[in-house]
């Protein structure tokens, strides 16, 4: 029995220009779903208005384009999907899988943080909806670059919001819902969001939806083996020199050097490149080189 199509996708936050981070995932991700004869779609995360960058969004799909990441299908834009959240959200708070918060600020501060439950002594107009995460709750799931990874979600998340206070969409139930009705069946992306995964599969056994496979990219390092500063993981790649971008996030991801591409352009690099990645070489963290390339750049 063969399983559905695969369908990867690249989903980047407008809040700036890409940087070498979240062009290793995309090309990490844009890689796996070439390789496996699948779809690469994009998928524009532009649901938090204080973040987003004017122009971002135009900016990132450009970057992709120049450097040869070519998506398939139309581009998805999360603002114009709150319907979609919506009807999930009636659905977990009709079944009592979500609830109403009404904590102010310091009684949320008062909770340390990890938040078990609404305590809140008045009503608010506003209240956040919150999922409700039981007791002992313990996820656990295979990634595929990370091996077993698991997470006790009542312990280290807490009940957490689906929408907030403001009004807002939370990422957790937006990306849920959009991987399910998009027919994603693999999430590959970078490892800052490994800590993710388990509300998200949670959300999706809430929900009835299935669960994609997941593959977390590493994050880029510092030449001290450090993480990036703030400052350094905003720089943006430059889409003057695509082919040495690529090479460098070549070798970030791992990858032993491809033999004659680099006299030829990016898109015999791409070409070259989607035979010969190998998942099982990517590594848990970036080689420093890797910063000491992506600053010269
Ligand atoms: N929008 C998220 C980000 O830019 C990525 C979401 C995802 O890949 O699940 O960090």
């Amino acid at each position: 029995m063969t399983g559905p199509r695969y369908r990867g996708r690249f989903a980047p936050s407008p809040s700036g220009p890409l940087h070498a981070g979240s062009m290793l995932a995309a090309l990490g991700s844009w890689l796996l779903a070439r390789q496996a004869g699948g779809d690469w779609l994009v998928r524009i995360e532009d649901i938090d208005p204080p973040r987003e960058v004017a122009g971002a969004a135009q900016a990132q799909l450009d970057t992709l384009a120049a450097f040869g990441l070519h998506h398939d299908g139309a581009i998805e834009y999360q603002s114009r999907r709150g319907h979609l959240y919506q009807a999930a959200l009636e659905r977990l708070l009709a079944d009592g899988s979500a609830f109403e918060c009404h904590c102010s600020r310091s009684e949320l501060a008062a909770a340390g943080g990890i938040h078990r439950r609404c305590v809140a002594r008045r009503p608010r107009p506003d209240p956040a909806i919150r999922l409700r995460v039981a007791d002992g709750c313990s996820i656990a799931f295979d990634d595929a670059v990370h091996g077993r990874v698991a997470q006790r979600v009542d312990l280290e998340v807490g009940d957490f919001v689906l929408r907030r206070s403001d009004g807002l969409w939370a990422y957790q139930l937006a990306v849920v819902v959009d991987d399910a009705d998009q027919g994603i069946t693999d999430v590959v992306r970078g490892a800052d969001l490994l800590d993710s995964t388990p509300r998200q599969l949670l959300l999706q056994r809430a929900l009835g939806l299935p669960t994609p496979r997941h593959a977390h990219l590493p994050l880029l390092l510092g030449a001290d083996g450090r993480k990036l500063s703030k400052s350094e993981a905003a720089l943006p790649v430059s889409a003057d020199t695509p082919l040495a971008t690529l090479q460098m996030l070549w070798d970030c991801l791992g990858q032993a050097p491809l033999a004659g591409s680099a006299a030829h352009g990016a898109t015999e690099f791409l070409r070259a490149a989607v035979a010969g990645f190998r998942l099982d070489r990517v590594p848990l963290r970036a080689r420093h080189v890797c910063a000491a390339a992506h600053n010269a750049n």
